[in-house]
């Protein structure tokens, strides 16, 4: 009896042994989605999984590569989707390669074109999403900043330019060490270049590196202000225009299926070419592509070039699929002018939370100004703005409201740039999406958003007012 009684015990105690021994390498965490959005600006890449991220970055040199170690994870098919969806003309990616590291860890190691700035955070489960990792390959040097140095020293008549323009298809992938990993057998492969002279060529990424950028834009931009005063003669108006959402967060969803990221874009391109057939106007983009940028980058963006107006494009939507018609929008320093006004506010703003923002990133140019000047001029401003943009729009479309309405918009947050927000019509009524996506529609529509913008100018001459300083 006691005989069996050990056996029985015994067993019980191998068996438990067993299932820790299984436990300790089974991966409870699964990747359901990757994907990679590709942009000038940067590249992001997401993975998405049930469960909080555990992971490791390191940036090796000699070739430039990304490796992120993934834990609590198999290999699977999201993974391995992962590879083929790295586009031969992204600026930055030669090349990701995805394998099972060892038991419940997967690797990404990701080959560079070049140099490159990582930066890696996690985000809690927003919008559609659930947990989320994500990976954001910035230039060395911000595109935004290269523009303004070329502009600086090789024109003063100062051209028409993008914020962002098409990815520059860089062909340098034969300098890109090709190092193929087979699912099946990736160990050996990618641990051996784990074994590279780790000392030299393993760097831990520094955190200040936000700062070094941000103060070097603020620079640039003093030389621009100096440039611009050097040459007053030549006056043109520069008008920042935001194409909403984009990237990981697609904004409200039609009826039919159409994103508000992609009319957004569509709409805003053709502002922008609007613009540029005036003879004293420009337009710029804050963004060109399918990608994300958050919402104080926006603002950020028309800042340092110096836009005279913001003009942020939306497109609305409502639980119930018959409210219609266009409305504008301005800041408000205290509270929203009406409920709805605040409950529109509050869902564009979580566009940070849906598109994705390292809590790390903080932009100290924009921190300071926002804190020394009070809004009330600029609002004033952005409110006649927006009068003159609806009146117009009134003419080719039913208004929602019929006066512009304010509240705390984080995207209209320029405290010295007149901004407004229209939300083109809604997206969630059938007839007006289907509107918003024809095209000679849309060409009304950016024709009266510009025969606004021309109002306002033609009744508010003051226009050449003192850019703030920087210093
Ligand atoms: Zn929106």
């Amino acid at each position: 009896m006691i005989k069996r009684f050990w056996s029985v015990f015994s067993g019980l105690i191998f068996g438990l042994a067993l299932l820790f021994t299984q436990a300790a390498y089974a991966a409870d965490n699964i990747v359901t989605a990757a994907r990679v959005w590709p942009a000038q600006d940067y590249t992001r890449i997401t993975l998405e999984a049930g469960k909080p991220f555990v992971y490791k970055m390191t940036l090796l040199k000699n070739p430039e590569r990304v490796v992120v170690d993934i834990e609590n994870v198999e290999f699977n098919p999201a993974l391995k989707s992962l590879s083929e969806k790295i586009l031969g003309s992204d600026p930055y990616i030669a090349q990701l390669r995805v394998a099972r590291f060892k038991p419940g860890t997967v690797r990404l190691v990701v080959d560079l074109k070049a140099e490159i700035k990582p930066t890696i955070f996690t985000l809690q489960p927003a919008g559609e999403y659930k947990y989320r990792l994500v990976l954001d390959i910035y230039p060395v040097k911000d595109p935004l900043m290269a523009m303004l140095d070329e502009r600086a020293t090789t024109d003063n008549k100062l051209p028409s330019p993008e914020i962002s323009t098409a990815p520059e298809v860089s062909t340098n992938s034969a300098a890109v060490k090709t190092l193929p990993i087979s699912p099946t057998e990736p160990t050996t492969e990618i641990l051996s270049e784990n074994n590279q002279p780790a000392a030299e060529s393993v760097k831990p990424v520094e955190e200040n590196q936000e700062t070094t950028q941000n103060n070097a834009d603020e620079a640039v931009i003093k030389d621009e202000i100096k440039n611009k005063s050097i040459d007053k003669n030549i006056r043109q108006i520069t008008i920042a225009i935001d194409a909403g959402h984009g990237g990981e967060d697609p904004g409200a969803r039609g009826a039919v299926g159409s994103h508000e990221k992609d009319i957004t874009l569509a709409i805003a391109k053709k502002l922008k070419a609007k613009i540029d057939e005036e003879p004293n106007m420009r337009g710029v983009l804050t963004r060109d592509g399918d990608y994300f940028i958050p919402l104080h980058g926006r603002v950020v963006k028309a800042r340092k070039l110096q836009a005279d107006l913001f003009v942020s494009i939306h497109a609305d939507a409502f639980t119930n699929p018959a409210a219609r018609g266009s409305s504008v929008f301005a800041l408000s320093e205290k509270g929203a002018t009406s409920a709805s006004a605040r409950y529109l506010a509050k869902k564009e703003n979580e566009s940070d939370l849906i598109g994705g923002v390292s809590l790390n990133i903080k932009d100290p140019v924009l921190a300071r100004t926002l804190l020394d000047l009070s809004q009330t001029a600029t609002i004033n401003d952005s409110l006649k703005l927006g009068k003159a943009v609806l009146g117009h729009i009134g003419e080719i479309n039913t208004l929602h409201k019929s006066h512009v309405e304010q509240a705390g918009f984080a995207v209209l947050k320029s405290p010295d740039i007149p901004s407004i927000l229209v939300e083109t019509a809604f997206i969630s009524n059938p007839e007006e999406e289907r509107r918003l996506n024809d095209d000679a529609y849309q060409d009304k529509l950016v024709q009266s958003i510009v025969s606004g913008i021309k109002k306002y100018f033609a009744t508010n001459p003051a226009l050449a007012k003192t850019k703030v300083a920087l210093d």
